[in-house]
């Protein structure tokens, strides 16, 4: 469970700039951080939350309670830009409710743009590559099925919005606002591996790290082989990207409480994951499938967790894979047909 934290809460950039924090219950039992940046060109809201009722009510409530702790009377009609950090529904999931209270243009990177513009056609896709991936894995049929079914399963119904700009690495952030084009201030730093379009924003010295850096645990992992540009080689760059990045003197992610130290903390997610790397490293000292390998990680895990368990597992894999650590101990049994479970070896 992605922890509850104190909110809402009121940050102060050194170009005083305003960021105001509410955590907000995005699905039951499972929270996460939803920012508004004041004082800029424009009232910009980070993350709009899941969509599903009671999240859009508590995101209401949040702005509520900015008067009553801040003394500062907002509300989602005023926003006039609104910058999503990457396409998990737990962030972006609530753009239709917003957009029914502001006109506010929606910006993303343009590798999570059509999970938000085309969700129906990335349902489809992305759970025809998780089926195929899950052949691999090593599980009885019954587990498989059990797993898609949940993967299919909709969350929230979310219905596509168009997608008003774009968040490129190098370039300003220009929303297209009524009163004209208006450079938003924000710094995008390119982070794939949690998503492909994953993006860490600069607001003068305090870096908003989204789903790429939490300061409790290491954000979820899934690999290439399912979804372009994701995968742990990518994120381990991404990592030492923000790991080089000066002048960042507070962090605020998605998620959890604010990340005092983001470059400390951006190398030791990297060593949880080079330790990770060494048990399953070892683990295939005999040849393991994917689920396998997961239940030397994990143990048993049940429910959704088994389907995160998988693709966290597969990785890391395919990272060892990558990088020759392993090899394929059952290929002639592949090129025969017979089963198209794959089992891998340390080298
Ligand atoms: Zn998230
Ligand atoms: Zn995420």
């Amino acid at each position: 469970m992605k922890t509850k934290v104190a909110s809402p809460q009121k940050f102060v950039t050194s170009d005083e700039r305003t960021i105001y924090a509410m955590c907000i219950e995005v699905f039951p039992g499972f929270y996460g951080n939803v920012y508004v940046i004041e004082g800029g060109p424009a009232l910009t809201l980070v993350d709009t939350g899941s969509g599903m009722d009671a999240c859009n009510e508590a995101l209401i409530e949040g702005f509520a309670s900015l008067e009553k702790s801040f003394g500062r009377k907002l509300e989602l009609a005023d926003i006039e830009a609104v910058v999503v950090t990457h396409g998990h529904m737990d962030h972006f999931g609530g753009l239709a409710f917003v957009r029914k209270q502001t006109q506010a243009p929606i910006g993303v990177h343009v590798l999570d743009r059509r999970i938000l513009s085309h969700y129906e056609e990335r349902v489809v896709v992305a759970s025809q590559r998780v089926a195929s991936y899950l052949d691999t894995c090593g599980l009885s049929e019954a587990a498989r099925d059990r797993l898609l079914q949940m993967y299919r399963a909709p969350k929230v119904h979310y219905g596509s919005m168009p997608v008003d700009f774009l968040l490129n690495e190098g370039e300003a952030v220009i929303a297209p606002l009524p009163s004209g084009n208006i450079d938003l201030g924000l710094e995008v730093l390119h982070v794939p591996g949690h998503s492909p379009g994953l993006v860490c924003l600069r607001v003068d010295d305090i870096m908003l790290t989204a789903d790429h850096i939490l300061s409790r645990i290491t954000p979820h992992q899934a690999p290439e082989s399912i979804t372009l540009n994701m995968g742990l080689s990518h994120y381990l760059e991404s990592l030492h990207k923000i790991e080089k990045t000066v002048g960042i003197r507070l962090g605020l992610g998605g998620h959890e409480e604010p990340i005092v130290d983001v470059n400390q903390r951006a190398v030791d997610i990297a060593d949880s994951h080079r330790a990770r790397l060494d048990q399953v490293f070892d683990s295939c000292a005999t040849p393991k499938s994917i689920s396998g390998v997961g239940k030397s990680l994990f143990g048993s895990l049940h429910g959704y967790n088994v389907l995160l368990g998988l693709e966290e597992a597969g990785a890391h894999v395919e990272y060892l894979y990558q990088h020759g650590q392993l090899v394929a101990a059952n290929l002639d049994e592949i090129e025969q047909g017979e089963r198209a479970v794959l089992y891998h070896q340390a080298v």
